[in-house]
This record gives C-alpha cells, sequence and structure tokens, in this order.
C-alpha cells in the first residue's frame, strides 16, 4: 500500500476553473471518505488520482513518486464507480481477472488471485456466470473483486453505493469496511451517505466551492464544524 499525497493541485474544463488548489495527505491504509454537493469535483480530483483526467497545476504523489506523467496502468491503482462498468460478455470469473491478463500475470497466480478475491467477496458459486444473471449487489462485489485481484498500491471508490437500496448498502458498507480491515488499502471514497462517511472513515475531507474545507475525524467534524457547509453536512448545529 502507500500514501497520496495532492499538493496544490487545480483544475479547469476549458477556462472554467473547478479545483482551485486541493492539498491533502492520505497517510498509508488510512481510510478517507470525500463529501461535497454535486459539481465541487470531486469525482474529478478521484479520476486525476487514477489518470483519467489531467492536472491542470500541482503534483499527485503516489508513495514518495510523482505521478503526474504517468499513465493508469502504471500508477496501480483501483477505482470503483456507481456504474458497474463490468464487461457484459466475460463471466464473473473473466472480469475479476481482466486486468492481471493484460498485464500476462501467469495463469496459476491469476486462479489463486481470482480464489481469494472470490472468498473475501462471497463470490465463490457465482464464478462462471455472466453479469446480466446477478443481483445489483452482487454486480457490485464483482465490481469490488475486479478492484482487489491485483493488490493495487490504493483504491478509490466514487459513490459506489449509490445504486443499491438501503438494505444492500448498509451490507456493503460493512463489507468495505471489513475488506480495508484485512486489507489496510489506502483509499479514497465518494459518497454522498453521512452514515457511510461516518461509519468508515478514519479521516474525513469536506470539498466545497473548489477548495478543501475541513479535515477530520468524524467526531472532530461533527463536534467542530469549521463553518455552516460542514455542519449541514454531518447534521449538528454550528
Ligand atoms: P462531483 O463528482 O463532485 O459531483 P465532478 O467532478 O463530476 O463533480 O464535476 C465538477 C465540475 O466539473 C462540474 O461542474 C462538471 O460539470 C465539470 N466537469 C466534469 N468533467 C468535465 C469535462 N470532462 N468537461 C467539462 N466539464 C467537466
Ligand atoms: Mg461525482
Amino acid at each position: 500500500m502507500a500514501s497520496i499525497a495532492i499538493e496544490g493541485v487545480r483544475k479547469s474544463f476549458g477556462n472554467v476553473p473547478v479545483l482551485h488548489g486541493v492539498d491533502l495527505d492520505v497517510r498509508d491504509g488510512e481510510f478517507i471518505v470525500l463529501v461535497g454537493p454535486s459539481g465541487c469535483g470531486k469525482s474529478t480530483l478521484l479520476r486525476m488520482i487514477a489518470g483519467l483526467e489531467d492536472v491542470s497545476d500541482g503534483t499527485i504523489r503516489i508513495g514518495d513518486r510523482a505521478v503526474n506523467d504517468l499513465a493508469p496502468k502504471d500508477r496501480d491503482i483501483a477505482m470503483v464507480f456507481q456504474s458497474y462498468a463490468l464487461y457484459p460478455h466475460m463471466n464473473v470469473a473473466n472480469n475479476m481477472s481482466y486486468s492481471l491478463r493484460l498485464r500476462k500475470t501467469a495463469k496459476e497466480k491469476i486462479g489463486q488471485a481470482v480464489e481469494a478475491a472470490a472468498g473475501k467477496l462471497g463470490l465463490e458459486t457465482l464464478l462462471a456466470r455472466r453479469p446480466k444473471a446477478l443481483s445489483g449487489g452482487q454486480r457490485q462485489r464483482v465490481a469490488m473483486g475486479r478492484a482487489i485481484v491485483r493488490q493495487p498500491k490504493a483504491f478509490l471508490f466514487d459513490e459506489p453505493l449509490s445504486n443499491l437500496d438501503a438494505r444492500l448498502r448498509e451490507q456493503m458498507r460493512a463489507e468495505i469496511k471489513r475488506m480495508h480491515g484485512d486489507l489496510g488499502a489506502t483509499s479514497i471514497y465518494v459518497t454522498h451517505d453521512q452514515i457511510e462517511a461516518m461509519t468508515l472513515a478514519d479521516r474525513i475531507v469536506a470539498m466545497h466551492g473548489g477548495v478543501v474545507q475541513q479535515v477530520g475525524s468524524p467526531l472532530d467534524l461533527y463536534d467542530r464544524p469549521a463553518n455552516l457547509f460542514v455542519a449541514g453536512f454531518i447534521g449538528s448545529p454550528a
């Protein structure tokens, strides 16, 4: 696993600025939850860390390496989206092993990695199924399995549970928490859901207006919100 450092990162689309200089240190093994109103740049920040979007200014480091110029596949980061983005023509096992096959990993090693991930996520009996034969929760598990098989340095989650019903969300929340405990994986997790933020986060990062408004433990933000925006999100009177 690895730390992630975001240093003075700015982003504009054309001449429209979205991020005005974001600084954030994510410790090795830490679970960061990123919250903020729709359109404030959460997905853009994750996409820049993953290398799917250029940085307009500033530096992103993974471990001690600046990655601004590295292609996504060389950053060793896994991203889990809200739309499961599974390959419809591949069964569960092949969906999970795709990134390993792409990297020409030995067949035996691929088999072991898929088996281990399937075991962690309760997918053992579903490996031969196509995505269309799975429930929403099962698909989201496969998406997570796909992320964990190659033991990346960090996980980026972009509202991964927002398409699921409340009961499944709760179940998957517990699973993600357990997975994080097991793997000790450095994670940045974007959500709208206060309960997810409060239960999953080592630290919460509240973003608004293109800048970070506050970083702290769930209790810090609850007890001492820096401003009305943070207070409104956490739901405690300022
Ligand atoms: P969030 O995930 O917090 O809802 P986004 O990162 O998706 O916000 O978007 C931040 C802002 O950047 C929005 O105003 C959005 O319209 C704009 N934006 C995102 N991607 C692009 C793009 N590829 N081209 C132009 N504008 C974009
Ligand atoms: Mg988004």
